[in-house]
């Protein structure tokens, strides 16, 4: 680390803040040669450490800087660390409903390497996006949450709508490997029969409507673990049927039988807990949602796989 490196970082540092605050590039470099040469910390982690220390000085955000002019191009499927200032090209592939007054619009953006999550600020004063419409959009900053990356659109961000449309790209994923977990919310369910709604009843309650009278429904969360990684995989009504060969119907009349819903889920248990399975299917949140099951015969050594489940 040369002393001229400092200084453009310095410089860069002290750019962002020059309309914000009474700071200068010698003050600036004086804290990055502090954290770099005294305390060693990596380059990168000193400069958003000073960042950090200005935004807090400004009392501004970190969606309030713009990117430096440092954007880069992506695809979205492409985007795997959080606080990157990226450009993209995307269409809005749906809207969902905003939980929170602090954020204008909340959805999907996808181009043909997959889809991501975007938010766009109150704050931000953007133009309205619609659904189905491709725009470029430069300057947007990348974040992360539980593994899954999103977008967030700020007050710096370009918007331009393109008069062209864009095939979307699923992103599908594949996991192999012993079954061993079934989740709570598994087997026999009732779903709210409310427009729109299908939310899982809790106790005959839905957590919008109230108590309904609930739709029947088959459906599996279970842990698929590959030997390194446990991956949460969600196996709707079709689905389910194929893993275990239970029908919707069947599932019903054997539920009415013990008078007991929870059956179901103890039946399929027996058939599928410790087996072996090649799951492939687009991503939602932190699940793969099964669209192709295979049964697989390399039980490698089912009395470690079920000890494993049991400890789970
Ligand atoms: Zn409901």
């Amino acid at each position: 680390m040369t002393e001229t490196d400092l200084r453009t970082h310095a410089e860069d540092i002290h750019d962002q803040f020059s309309d914000h605050l009474d700071v200068t590039v010698d003050e600036v470099e004086e804290r990055l040669h502090t954290l770099v040469e005294e305390y060693k910390v990596p380059l990168d982690e000193a400069r958003r450490s000073v960042t950090s220390h200005y935004l807090d000085e400004a009392d501004m955000e970190r969606e309030d800087l713009g990117g430096g002019g440092t954007t880069e191009r992506v695809d979205v499927a492409d985007v795997d660390e959080p606080e990157q200032w990226v450009d993209v090209t995307a269409k809005v592939v749906e809207l969902w409903d905003p939980r929170s007054d602090a954020v204008a619009q909340v959805g999907l953006l996808g181009d043909e390497s997959g889809t991501i999550k975007f938010t766009k600020w109150a704050k931000s004063d953007l133009p309205e996006l619609e659904e189905g419409a491709v725009y470029d959009l430069r300057n947007v900053v990348t974040d992360e949450y539980q593994g899954r990356y999103s977008v967030k659109l700020n007050r710096t961000t370009v918007v331009e709508r393109l008069e062209e449309d864009l095939e979307v790209g699923q992103d599908t994923k594949t996991v192999e490997g012993a079954l061993v977990d079934i989740q709570s919310g598994s087997g026999l369910i009732k779903r709210c029969p409310e427009e729109g709604c299908t939310r899982v009843l809790q106790n005959g309650r839905c957590s919008e409507h109230g108590d309904v009278e609930g739709e029947f429904d088959l459906r599996i969360k279970a842990v698929i673990d590959d030997g390194d990684e446990a991956h949460d995989v969600l196996f709707d009504r079709e689905a389910t049927e194929e893993l275990t060969g239970m029908t919707l119907e069947e599932a019903k009349d054997m539920a009415m039988d013990a008078l007991d819903t929870t059956v179901v889920a103890d039946e399929m248990a027996t058939d599928i807990l410790g087996r072996y399975y090649r799951v492939t299917g687009p991503t939602f949140r932190r699940y793969v949602l099964a669209d192709e099951v295979e049964r697989l015969d390399e039980a490698a050594d089912p009395e470690a796989v079920l000890i494993k489940a049991r400890s789970m």
